[in-house]
């Protein structure tokens, strides 16, 4: 069965050669979006990941609030929104992470965040990690336990995987 979502997920994920920006070959989901028993499966299969349970699933934005919220729904969850800088009223925690050219930041609501509460980490792509990191680094430092992180696609020779300290990955589909 979870071969067959792998293969619904190829199949329906569209790929943009040099988008954005030259050299990065894009992975368009909306066409699995759009698919209504495709997007099911792949939410099933994503709530799959988080092993005995979780109080809260994050997303990050902009395509994984897209994919942790119904998640969120399936397991009876709460859902975490982490954020680009700026666009949360606050009071903030944020986290700084390295891009290509220069520096990104991340934010959640603390207060939202019990302490302890067991978080599973949910986007769409698992490219360099660097964005997985900085969200897990985040989420630890106001005192969530995450117990894993679940991706549609794992870009895997891009290595993003050892940069997330062994914690437990579930991805649907895995590319080279
Ligand atoms: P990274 O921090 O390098 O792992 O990049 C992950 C973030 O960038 C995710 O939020 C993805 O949505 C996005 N991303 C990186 N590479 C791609 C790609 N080839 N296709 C689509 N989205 C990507």
């Amino acid at each position: 069965a979870r071969e067959a979502v792998a293969r619904r997920v190829d199949a329906l994920v569209r790929l943009v050669p040099d988008y954005p920006e030259p050299g990065v070959l894009f992975r368009d989901i909306t066409p699995l979006l759009a698919d209504g028993p495709a997007f099911g499966d792949v939410i099933a299969s994503l709530a799959g990941a988080a092993p005995g349970g979780v109080d809260l699933v994050a997303g990050m934005e902009a395509r994984g609030f897209l994919l942790a919220a119904p998640v969120a729904a399936h397991l009876g969850a709460g859902v975490l929104p982490v954020r680009k800088a700026g666009k949360l009223p606050g009071p903030t925690a944020s986290a700084s992470y390295s891009l290509e050219y220069g520096q990104a930041s991340i934010e959640i609501h603390p207060t939202t965040v019990p302490d302890g509460a067991r978080v599973l980490v949910i986007d769409d792509v698992l490219a360099t990690g660097g964005t997985a990191a900085a969200t897990v680094e985040l989420l630890q430092s106001c005192g969530a336990h995450v117990v894993g992180l679940a991706f549609l696609v794992e870009i895997a020779g891009l290595a993003g995987r050892s940069r997330l300290g062994g914690l437990p990955i579930d991805t649907v589909l895995t590319v080279d």
